[in-house]
């Protein structure tokens, strides 16, 4: 048979892909290697549980408050109003994304991708069977590589695809401790301490019975374990149980083209897509898979390969401008630790709490108030002209 569309990789990007291609009636094949848990802080926004219909079930819990730990170890609680941020378990998570989509008729194999092989106008996807051990074949139009972080699919076909910049992030999966200490299930942390991180932040996040927590870093020659270790000491966890350990990189930097114009476009990680300053990336993966499919959709219509391309121009209309206010939040203050002093003072005013959030819980930059943006604007440049201290909030 030969597929509409062939995705690779069944995390977020690819199981949303190949769930709303099936949907639209087309036939589309999914390749996920499995065997590993994706590590992943799991936190995820309302507007992902309402875009992509997430049930109760998969929240693991649900955050109300989140708290910015400065270097001096001043706190800032920022109360989430109306709505929370869920927690979810990558485990079960993206196995529930993969069976969804083969509930809505695509074809679910399980192994490694190899390569795309050409035969004059035809095209094949070819990997590893992971239950007969032998090498498969699928012929297809299109192909979705949705294969994360260091993706095969983008170093092999879409220029750039082998140079894009990431930070590790390294994190350990640990049974939540009782209700004694400062831990709160349902508060996540956020520390920024250039002990933890030189360049990006530490984070202690609930999941019920369990917790994650860990820190990123695109610095060479941190040692993430002894920082994740400090962290865990610092916030009382270093003799909760450790479950597990690991490690993976965040892509910093979208590509500049998703698309090979003929046959491959890419989604998620596997295009750099995460949000500078917060490494979210779940949201944009799955949105970055919903765009794939609608790209090839469209070009299984028109016969154009050019209609790839439409993936990325959509993705970017909706959500370029806020890329560009975090990318320049995360370099104006993510480089020393005065600046991420400054940054929690920036936190405790209540207007700047409103619009970030906006922006994190439903993915718009509101206008607020004239005055108020007045305001912060001009915190901003008192902060950053060292015009006021460090603290001053
Ligand atoms: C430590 C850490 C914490 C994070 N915390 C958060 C967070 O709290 N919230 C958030 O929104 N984001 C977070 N992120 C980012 C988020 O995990 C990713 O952006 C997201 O998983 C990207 O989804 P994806 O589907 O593009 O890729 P992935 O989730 O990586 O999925 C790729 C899939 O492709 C498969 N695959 C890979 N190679 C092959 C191959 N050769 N053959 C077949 N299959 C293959 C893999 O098995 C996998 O299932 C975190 C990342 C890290 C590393």
């Amino acid at each position: 048979m030969i597929y509409d569309v062939v995705v690779v990789g069944g995390g977020p990007s690819g199981a949303t892909a190949a769930e709303d291609l099936a949907r639209a009636g087309k036939t589309v094949a999914m390749i996920d290697r499995a065997g590993r848990i994706k590590p992943c802080g799991g936190a995820i926004p309302p507007r992902l549980i309402a875009d992509f219909d997430i049930p109760d079930a998969q929240l693991v819990a649900r955050i109300t408050t989140a708290r910015m730990i400065s270097p001096t170890q001043r706190a800032v609680d920022i109360p989430i109003e109306n709505g929370f941020v869920g927690m979810v378990d990558r485990e079960h998570f993206d196995e529930f994304l993969r069976q969804r989509a083969v509930g809505a008729g695509a074809h679910r194999n399980t192994g490694t991708f190899q390569k795309i092989e050409r035969d004059g106008e035809a095209t094949f996807v070819v990997f590893r069977d992971k239950i007969s051990g032998n090498q498969v074949r699928l012929q297809t139009r299109y192909v979705i590589g949705a294969d994360g972080a260091r993706s095969d699919v983008a170093r092999q076909e879409v220029p750039g695809g082998d140079a894009i910049p990431y930070v590790i992030a390294y994190h350990e999966i640990i049974e939540a401790p009782g209700p004694a200490g400062s831990y709160d299930p349902n508060r996540c942390d956020v520390i920024y301490d250039g002990k933890i991180s030189p360049d990006f932040y530490g984070w202690v996040f609930p999941h019920g019975s369990q917790a994650s927590v860990g820190m990123g870093t695109g610095v060479d020659g941190v040692d993430l374990k002894k920082a994740t270790a400090d962290l865990r000491a610092a916030s009382g966890l270093a003799d909760c149980a450790t479950i597990r350990k690991e490690g993976a990189p965040i892509p910093l930097q979208p590509l500049a083209k998703w698309d090979n114009g003929r046959d491959v476009v890419l989604a998620g990680d596997a295009a750099g897509v995460v949000a500078p300053s917060s490494g979210e990336g779940i949201y944009y993966a799955m949105m970055g898979g919903r765009v794939a499919a609608n790209a090839a959709i469209s070009a299984l219509a028109t016969g154009r390969a050019g209609d790839l391309a439409l993936a990325r121009k959509a993705f970017m209309k909706e959500h370029k401008m806020v890329f560009k206010v975090l990318r320049s939040m995360q370099d104006a203050y993510y480089k020393s630790d005065e600046r991420r002093e400054r940054f929690v003072s920036l936190c405790h005013d209540v207007d700047v709490q409103r619009l970030t959030f906006e922006a994190y819980m439903n993915k718009k930059l509101v206008k607020a108030r004239p005055m108020a943006h007045l305001k912060i604007g001009l915190k901003n440049l008192a902060h950053l002209t060292r015009l006021v201290p460090p603290t001053y909030a």
